[in-house]
């Protein structure tokens, strides 16, 4: 029975890709079309080239380590990690190990648990290996050197995740953090993780190479069934390296755990220390900007709901629209809509807000017609589905379509009077006292003038029309 009690225990090591321009230690740039062009003596490996610190990538880390609560250490420096493999071309990468970019964060979870950040570190990426065949038994390699040299933050957790979900959770709110930060760009940038996982009282096995977060939740899903069965079973659970299979969406064994001491770390010599004088740490600690957490505090304060205010703060493109909005619209028109259809909108096309390039402006003017009474629910739906997709400005949209809600109180009662004569049933219930007759009524009108009378109005019209009896 102890193995279905025993707790699941998670660590993470997540690397993230930075969004600077060019790689880590050489000026070559981190996007090409086409594979093995973007690379130079530095990221080849090639004898008597020398690598040369990226500032930027350094200022990223640094942020990054603070927006965590990390002690960011002034001093650090770079370390080579050796290992024989084809995605390294000089036989090591240049790494952190003894003095990392900042130590002791922490990420806290909605449920006001704390997942403690060991250490975060600046490195570089290796090459990219194509296997062309399954990943388990691939015919033939390919190497991209494009990505050798590219620069990633690890980030590595204590054992603190007690489940896949929490890990996902954990992935989450690191990636919008990052996002806030302007250092990551979801959908654009790899992240990839690999995972320590083991059942209580069992031995732990890494999961290595996990690329994307929802691919992270389903091999951790995987290989807790695994590990569970196995000891259920009466079997021992082997420490070892598994990899994960997307196409199987399950782990494989690869080799024994090596253990850090195996890599035999050394100063690298190439690359001098890096210090930080306190006037510089400060500048880039006042240069984080508002994170999820102060995001919905501040929208909480502005009168929304703690659900809307984290839906809208953990998406900074959205959680940017609605600041702007609530300078011209009441901030709970702003967050129906924006919760509503605009991320309903994104989510059913598989589209980030980022990569849909939204027009704050353009946002906020709908947003002012909604409130204004100018269009209706149906129709600013159509106009937002036209400027995600299209690109095209809702405002535009709706007046070049003659979808506004221009009809004047004497046209909407013309027709609220032939829907009445066309439904003697409905009044029936209405004096009976009906609010699903006012709703089918106002409905029908609406649908007769072709979305062009405003609801609202209906409403009234109708309401005075039974006080005074005049149905
Ligand atoms: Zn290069």
């Amino acid at each position: 029975m102890k193995s279905t009690q025993a707790k699941t225990v998670i660590g993470l090591e997540v690397h993230v890709q930075l969004s600077t321009k060019s790689k880590l230690f050489c000026s070559c740039p981190t996007e090409a079309s086409e594979p093995n062009t973007a690379v130079c003596g530095t990221c080849l490996g090639l004898p008597g080239s020398k690598p040369f610190l990226n500032k930027k990538a350094v200022e990223m880390a640094v942020r990054t380590a603070l927006a965590l609560d990390c002690q960011a250490n002034r001093e650090f420096f770079f370390s080579r990690k050796t290992y024989f493999y084809p995605d390294l071309a000089k036989n090591y990468q240049i790494t952190q190990f003894e003095k990392p970019v900042g130590e002791n964060g922490f990420v806290v979870l909605s449920s006001g648990k704390k997942i403690r950040i060991r250490r975060l570190q600046l490195e570089e990426d290796p090459a990219s290996l194509v296997h062309e065949g399954s990943a388990q038994s691939s015919a033939f390699s390919l190497v991209d050197y494009n990505r050798s040299g590219i620069p990633l933050v690890e980030i590595v957790t204590e054992p603190d995740m007690d489940g896949p979900k929490e890990a996902r959770e954990f992935l989450n709110a690191l990636v919008v953090t990052l996002d806030y930060l302007g250092v990551f760009v979801h959908g654009k940038n790899a992240l990839k993780a690999d995972a320590n996982i083991s059942i209580e009282g069992s031995n732990r096995v890494e999961v290595k190479n996990v690329t994307g977060f929802k691919a992270v939740e389903t091999a951790l899903l995987s290989e807790e069934e695994r590990q569970r069965k196995t000891i259920s079973g009466g079997k021992k659970v082997a420490r070892e390296t598994r990899g994960f299979d997307e196409k199987t969406g399950s782990t494989f064994s690869m080799r024994e755990k090596e253990t850090e001491e195996d890599y035999g770390y050394i100063f690298d010599p190439d690359i001098p220390p890096v210090s930080m004088s306190e006037k510089y740490l400060a500048g880039l600690k006042s240069s984080i900007p508002e994170l999820f957490s102060q995001k919905v505090e501040k929208f909480k304060k502005s009168g929304l709901p703690d659900y809307d205010a984290r839906v809208i703060a953990s998406e900074p493109v959205i959680a940017g629209i609605f600041e702007q909005a609530i300078k011209q619209v009441k901030p709970l028109t702003a967050a129906k809509f924006l919760t509503r259809e605009v991320m309903g909108i994104l989510n059913y096309n598989k589209i980030t807000p980022r990569e849909a390039g939204l027009s704050e402006k353009s946002i906020v003017g709908l947003l002012k017609m909604i409130e204004g009474g100018l269009v209706g629910e149906k129709n600013a739906k159509v106009a937002m589905i036209k400027h995600v997709l299209e690109k095209k400005d809702p405002c535009d949209f709706l007046e070049k379509n003659n979808l506004l809600l221009d009809l004047g109180e004497k046209e909407i009662g013309k027709a609220l009077e032939e829907v009445l004569a066309e439904n003697p049933r409905a009044i029936a219930d209405l004096r009976a006292g009906g609010a699903k007759a006012v709703n089918f009524i106002v409905g029908q009108v609406v649908r007769k003038t072709k979305g062009k009378a405003n609801a609202k109005i209906v409403q009234e019209l109708l309401a005075k029309k039974n006080q005074k009896h005049l149905m």
